[in-house]
C-alpha cells in the first residue's frame, strides 16, 4: 500500500535528497559539501544534523537568490567553489543539486570541469522532487565511485556499504570486522567524523572518514557488502559492472538471522571464518531475547524507518515473539514492499505495508490496527503520545533523547542494545499508566 493516492503530504515522512547525499559526505576524510540552492537547502540540514548527532556540521552552500533562478546560478557555484578552495583547503567538494539548481539546468558537471583548484571535484545530482534522503545517499556514494574508483591491483579488502547509519553501528561492524581479522573500506565512515573526541583547537575538519586513496581501491577489493541495498547498493552494483567486484546487495545485520547472514557473506567475500568470539556475542543476544520473551511476546508493533532498516526490524521483533503489525517508510520502494511480503510469507504475520507514507498515513494505519509499540523517530512520539502506546526511538533524526546515535542497532551487541530499548519502553509505558 502507498500513500500517495492523496493529493498532499501531510507530515512528510521523508527529508530531501541532499541531506542523505550530505550525511555520505560527512564520512570522509576531508571533503565538504556545497550545496548549489538557496539558504533553506543548507540551513535545514544543518540543524538537523547538529541534533541528531550532537556535533558541529559544516556545509558550504552557493547561495542562489531571484538573479540566479532567472539568468542561471553558474557564476555562484563557480565563485563557491574557488571561496572554498582558499579558505577551507578541504582534500573534495561534492556539489550536491538541489530542487532550484536541477530546475533552472545548471550543467553542474560541464561547470566543474572548467574550474581550476587543487581539490578533487565531484557533481552528485540529487533533485528532490524525486526519491528522498535514501536516493540522495545512494547517489552520492554511487557518484563517489564513479568519479575516483580505480583498478591498480588486487588487495585483500572488502567494500561494505554503510548505508544511513550511526556512529554507533559502525562502531560495532569494525569490532565484527576485527573479530574476524578482515580488512574494509567503509563508504562511508562517520564514526569518528560525526562523533569526533573534543579536541581543542579544533582541527579545520575532523580526524577519521574515508579516505580518497581508499574510495580509489574500492574497485581492487575482494568483493562489496551493500548493508542497505537502498542507501549504497547502487555504487556497489556499479563496482561489480565495470571492475567485476562481486557483490552482495543486503541483509542489514538487524537481529540474528540477518546478522548470520551478513557474516556468513563477509566471511565467503574475505575467506576469514566467523570469529567464535561472535558466536559468543550471539549467544549473549539470544540471552537477552529469552530473559524478556514474556514482557514482549505477541506485542503488536509498528515499524516506521528507511526502507532497510524497518524491514531488518520487522525480522527482528519477529524473533522476539513480537508482531510486526505495520510496516512504514517514508521512502517509496517496491523492493522495499517486496522485503517486507517475503518476511510475512516467511514467518506467518499479517502485516500492513506502507511504502512512501507520511506520518498522517502512519497515524491512521497505528489507530487502525491498534498495536502496543511505535517504534520511529523523534516524530512519531505524537503519534505514540494521541494513542497512548508505547514508543522506542529509531532512525533519523532523534532528537529529544541523548545518546541514541553512540548506540548500535546492527550486529549482536546491536541486538542486545534493542532489546533494552524495546522492553524497557514497554516497561517505562506501563509504569506510567
Ligand atoms: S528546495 Fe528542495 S533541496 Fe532545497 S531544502 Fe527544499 S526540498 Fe530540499
Amino acid at each position: 500500500m502507498n500513500q500517495t493516492k492523496r493529493s498532499v503530504t501531510i507530515n512528510p515522512g521523508m527529508l530531501c535528497q541532499p541531506i542523505g547525499a550530505m550525511q555520505a559526505v560527512l564520512g570522509i576524510h576531508g571533503a565538504i559539501s556545497l550545496v548549489h540552492g538557496s539558504q533553506g537547502c543548507a540551513a535545514y540540514p544543518m540543524r538537523m544534523f547538529n541534533r541528531h548527532f550532537q556535533e558541529p556540521v559544516e556545509i558550504a552552500l552557493s547561495s542562489l537568490g531571484e538573479d540566479a533562478a532567472v539568468f542561471g546560478g553558474a557564476d555562484n557555484l563557480v565563485k563557491g567553489v574557488h571561496t572554498l578552495a582558499a579558505r577551507r583547503h578541504p582534500e573534495m567538494i561534492v556539489v550536491l543539486t538541489t530542487c532550484l539548481s536541477e530546475t533552472i539546468g545548471d550543467d553542474i558537471d560541464g561547470i566543474l570541469k572548467k574550474i581550476e583548484v587543487p581539490v578533487t571535484l565531484i557533481p552528485v545530482h540529487t533533485p528532490s522532487y524525486v526519491g528522498s534522503h535514501v536516493t540522495g545517499y545512494d547517489n552520492a556514494i554511487k557518484a563517489l565511485v564513479v568519479h575516483l574508483a580505480e583498478q591498480t591491483g588486487p588487495t585483500n579488502k572488502i567494500n561494505i556499504a554503510i548505508g544511513l547509519l550511526n556512529p554507533g553501528d559502525i562502531r560495532e561492524l569494525r569490532s565484527m570486522l576485527d573479530k574476524m581479522r578482515v580488512k574494509a573500506i567503509l563508504l562511508t565512515d562517520l564514526s569518528e567524523t560525526l562523533d569526533a573526541p573534543l579536541i581543542l583547537p579544533r582541527p579545520t575538519f575532523p580526524n577519521g572518514g574515508t579516505t580518497l586513496n581508499e574510495i580509489t581501491d574500492t574497485a581492487n577489493s575482494l568483493g562489496s557488502i551493500a548493508m542497505c541495498k537502498h542507501a549504497g547498493g547502487s555504487a556497489m552494483q556499479y563496482l561489480a559492472n565495470k571492475h567485476k567486484v562481486p557483490v552482495i546487495l543486503g541483509a542489514t545485520p538487524i537481529g540474528v538471522a540477518n546478522t548470520d547472514v551478513f557474516l556468513e557473506n563477509v566471511s565467503n567475500l574475505s575467506g576469514r571464518p566467523v570469529a567464535d568470539e561472535l558466536r559468543r556475542d550471539r549467544g549473549r543476544l539470544i540471552d537477552a531475547m529469552i530473559d524478556v520473551h514474556f514482557k514482549v511476546a505477541q506485542k503488536k508493533v509498528a515499524i516506521f524507518a528507511d526502507p532497510d532498516i524497518a524491514s531488518g526490524m520487522a525480522r527482528f521483533v519477529h524473533e522476539l515473539g513480537m508482531e510486526p503489525s505495520i510496516i512504514a517508510t517514508g521512502t517509496e520502494s517496491k523492493e522495499f514492499v517486496k522485503d517486507v511480503q517475503a518476511i510475512a510469507s516467511q514467518t506467518g504475520h499479517e502485516m500492513e505495508i506502507l511504502s512512501g507514507c507520511d506520518l498522517y498515513g502512519l497515524h491512521e494505519a497505528v489507530k487502525e490496527v491498534g498495536v502496543d509499540l511505535v517504534m520511529g523517530n523523534s516524530h512519531c512520539k505524537y503519534i505514540a503520545d494521541d494513542e497512548k502506546i508505547a514508543f522506542a526511538r529509531i532512525g533519523f533524526p532523534v532528537f529529544d533523547r541523548v545518546g541514541y546515535q553512540r548506540r548500535s542497532i546492527i550486529g549482536y551487541e546491536g541486538g542486545i542494545n534493542l532489546v533494552d530499548m524495546i522492553t524497557n519502553s514497554i516497561l517505562d509505558h506501563a509504569d506510567a499508566a
